[in-house]
């Protein structure tokens, strides 16, 4: 075959590809709630309430992450709680609004993230530090691989006081596959550090988080529901790795 030819069809291969993208994205943002960032007929904002911890969550969100919202809890958890907010980007360093935060003088600013010298609820003096400041939590919401690529790339994220569990908790996610077992979702990790705070005398014990969890499982009711409708054929697969499951699972009753 002449290499003329066949590079004009590649070209022409290129074009009609990227219109079946294209008309593939418009779809689906069409079938999108904008709220919750899932599809309309998989919509969570009817699960969730807004629960007020007093505390500021702030989700950093990895660029990558915020395409990949079918399994992500990051946009739950923003309309569970009343404040706090999502930034998207991978450098974070001059973001201007995460700065503001960080140099706002009403805010006890932390990263949440594992480590020798973290804090845990526990911490003595703990309250005495926050000096009547707003805890400012900062949560990495991606994959455990691009969280690790946010932490390589804004290394000053590590140099913030560091927040972690005392518990030993593992993700109900359990069809998501995280290389760490204690690797666990967003929503519950705002979800553990709250009952931890509570447990502490650092949150307020009359408020109740467990719409949380109540809209993170039923998240997962409906994730899987749409994983059997793909191995059964009802519904077509829309993404590479939809290959990887194969096998019918039952779905929770929790
Ligand atoms: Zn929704």
């Amino acid at each position: 075959m002449p290499p003329l030819f066949l590079s004009k069809c590649l070209v022409y291969y290129d074009i009609i590809e990227f219109f079946v993208n294209l008309c593939y994205s418009f779809r689906i943002m069409s079938e999108m709630c904008y709220k919750c960032f899932k599809p309309k007929s998989a919509c969570l904002c009817s699960y969730t309430k807004e629960i007020d911890p007093g505390i500021k969550f702030v989700l950093l969100m990895h660029q990558k992450e915020a395409k990949r919202q079918r399994t992500g809890t990051g946009h739950i958890a923003k309309i569970s709680l009343k404040d706090s907010e999502i930034l998207v980007g991978f450098e974070f360093e001059h973001n201007k609004r995460l700065q503001e935060l960080l140099a706002d003088p009403q805010y006890f600013p932390v990263m949440m993230y594992p480590g020798e010298d973290a804090w845990t609820a526990k911490k003595e003096g703990f309250g005495e530090a926050l000096a009547g400041k707003k805890l400012l939590v900062l949560i990495l919401d991606s994959t455990w691989f691009c969280a690790r690529k946010l932490i390589e790339h804004n290394p000053f994220l590590l140099k913030l006081p560091r927040l972690s569990f005392y518990g030993d908790y593992r993700s109900i996610f359990t069809f998501k596959h995280e290389p760490r077992p204690e690797y666990i979702s967003t929503i519950e990790s705002c979800y553990y550090l709250i009952k931890e705070m509570q447990e502490n005398g650092l949150c307020d014990p009359a408020i109740n988080p467990e719409p949380m969890m109540d809209a993170f499982k039923q998240m997962i009711k409906f994730q899987l529901q749409a994983e059997n409708e793909r191995i059964l054929g009802i519904r077509p697969n829309s993404h590479s790795y939809d290959a990887k499951y194969n096998k019918i699972r039952e779905i929770p009753t929790f």
